[in-house]
């Protein structure tokens, strides 16, 4: 961010390029792989890339960078569509790098014809060694001094399939002494007897991510292209090969990658904790991958407000979770009606009230909405469940919950004072005998009393059950990947806790998969797609506090 203008760096680039009048229109690009789900860090890609044409007039495109055959499947492309449009976000077209197949083929034609591309037969471990390093000049390979008519030939018969893989590649013919590596002759086209998801088996060889990646942005006419800092060596080659084959002048321009603590935001590792049953699945609610943070119930207005509130960075760091946790609970809070679920239930009987007999109370759906939502009605009766955790018989200092003698509201109903607590044989407290005080009903509370605690309750006669699922972060430690390799040693044991049977007030029963509450004092909650009518099931999306760095002290 600049302090005077309050814009990032590549909105100030921008800025000044529609200032000279260099574009008429910015167009930018998102271009995942199809070989895994996207994540947050895709996620602040896309509202960076989508953002910018949304500010300054113009479009993005959706391009899927499908020039691995071997990685890519049809599955990936579906889940990356439908979590871009989530995010709220519209792309002008749909487009596949393996769509310019044949125009990539014509571009290395042009090249060759222009002595800026030979065919090389040495493996990939002669190409390695000839190399050089990044303080010694590498080698011209035995093959580079080939005819144009010679390359021409031999890159056709590549393309028809007469050579096996790995024997030969189309690499550019720049300078093996240049300082920049990456500008040592890089390979630009392998030959690979794959089949393609979209193509079949009409090609045999791929072009590299160099050779791929700036020409469909210049295809396509991309003002800004925008990628990560691990991109920076590349530019050189980008501009170079744009620059020799005369096509639109794409620019790139890199920003730090997002990390986020206490999770990873690599597809590879996210894949292996699939395949491994470390979870259940890609969309997992524990995963931060954009559809389990959505079965998690995090809305795409949160993750959009994190994204912009990380903002753009030219230097990699650790984003805290803590932040993402932070937007969830800013925008449910906002959205999310209230209602009253038990997840470990005591028992609590009202002596004085009479047997059989039930009440309306009214209860407010959700205070902090902009219009607040109403009420609705619950049911009060003398059996309630309470919180095992809301009652303490030898109470702590500054308890203002229930214990012997002590009196409570319970929420949106009456006061009551605690009588008895009663126990089994082994001592077990069972059930609490308590006394209601008639005149103090929520509302109309005449009674004069005042209580600072207020706890949450539902009827035993008229609550329904659910299934509770508790999830927490996926790793106990910040950083999983500090000492790469073992992170998988990491996970967090204590990540999922399932309560078979919570007991929920009657008006969540009819609750739709997807649906977000605030399970009063007990934080956020989602339907999981898991539920059906007969079986409800809730995720817990987000505490109602920060307790994270509390509990992990303990
Ligand atoms: P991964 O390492 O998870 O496979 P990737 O960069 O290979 O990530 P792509 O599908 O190539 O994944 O990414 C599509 C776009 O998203 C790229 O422009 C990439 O730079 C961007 N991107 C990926 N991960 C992050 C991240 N953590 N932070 C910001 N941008 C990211
Ligand atoms: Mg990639």
């Amino acid at each position: 961010m600049t302090e005077e203008k309050g814009i990032n760096f590549i909105e100030e680039i921008i800025e000044e390029h529609l200032k000279e009048g260099k574009y008429q229109q910015i167009i930018t690009r998102f271009p995942p792989e199809p070989n895994g789900y996207l994540h947050i860090g895709h996620a602040s890609s896309i509202c960076l890339n989508f953002g910018l044409t949304l500010k300054y007039g113009g479009y993005t495109n959706l391009r899927f960078d499908d020039t691995n055959p071997v990685t890519e499947e049809t599955e990936y492309v579906e889940s990356i569509k439908e979590d871009v449009k989530w995010l709220g976000f519209e792309w002008k077209n749909e487009l596949y790098a393996s769509d310019y197949f044949d125009t990539l083929f014509q571009f290395a034609m042009r090249l060759i014809s222009k002595g800026l591309a030979y065919v090389d037969d040495s493996t990939s471990e002669e190409i390695a060694h000839l190399k050089g390093t990044p303080t010694a000049a590498g080698k011209n390979s035995p093959y580079r001094d080939r005819t144009v008519a010679e390359n021409q030939d031999l890159f056709e018969r590549m393309k028809n399939g007469e050579f096996k893989d790995g024997t030969k590649t189309l690499r550019a013919k720049i300078d093996m002494a240049h300082p920049n590596m990456l500008m040592r002759d890089p390979v630009l086209y392998r030959i690979k007897h794959a089949h393609h998801h979209r193509t079949g088996d009409k090609w045999c060889i791929y072009p590299m991510y160099d050779f791929a990646h700036g020409q469909s942005d210049s295809i396509e006419e991309v003002t800004h292209s925008i990628c990560t800092l691990e991109f920076v060596p590349h530019r050189e080659l980008y501009d170079w090969l744009i620059e020799k084959l005369e096509i639109y002048p794409s620019r790139q321009y890199e920003f730090a990658r997002r990390n986020l603590t206490y999770t990873i935001t690599s597809k590879r590792k996210l894949l292996q904790l699939v395949n491994e049953n470390h979870v259940t699945g890609w969309d997992d609610p524990r995963m931060t991958t954009i559809s389990g943070m959505r079965r998690r119930g995090f809305t795409p207005e949160s993750i959009r407000d994190f994204c912009t509130r990380i903002g753009v960075a030219k230097r990699e760091n650790m984003v805290d979770m803590s932040l993402l946790e932070f937007c969830v609970r800013e925008h449910l809070n906002k959205i999310a009606v209230r209602r009253m679920v038990v997840l470990d239930p005591l028992k609590l009987i009202i002596t004085n009230y009479p047997e059989g007999q039930s009440e309306e109370v009214f209860s407010e759906n959700n205070p902090e909405a902009e219009n607040s939502g109403g009420t609705r009605s619950i049911r009060f009766s003398r059996e309630l469940w309470i919180e095992k955790e809301d009652f303490m018989e030898v109470p702590a200092k500054k308890w203002f919950r229930l214990a012997p003698g002590a009196m409570v509201r319970l929420k949106s109903a009456y006061i009551i004072r605690c009588d008895e607590c009663v126990k089994d044989s082994t001592g077990n407290i069972v059930a609490l005998h308590c006394s209601y005080i008639p005149e103090s009903k929520s509302g109309h509370d005449v009674s004069g009393i005042s209580t600072k605690g207020t706890i949450h309750w539902v009827s035993a006669a008229h609550a329904e059950k659910a299934e509770v699922r508790l999830y927490d972060r996926l790793f106990s430690v910040e950083n999983p990947v500090a000492d790469e390799g073992d992170f998988l040693s990491h996970v967090n044991p204590r990540s999922l806790q399932v309560i078979p049977e919570a007991y929920i007030e009657a008006s969540l029963k009819d609750a739709a998969k997807g649906e977000k509450f605030q399970f009063i004092r007990k934080g956020y909650f989602v339907v999981d797609d898991d539920a059906t009518a007969e079986h409800l099931v809730f995720n817990r999306t987000v505490t109602l506090k920060d307790t994270w760095d509390k509990e992990r002290k303990k």
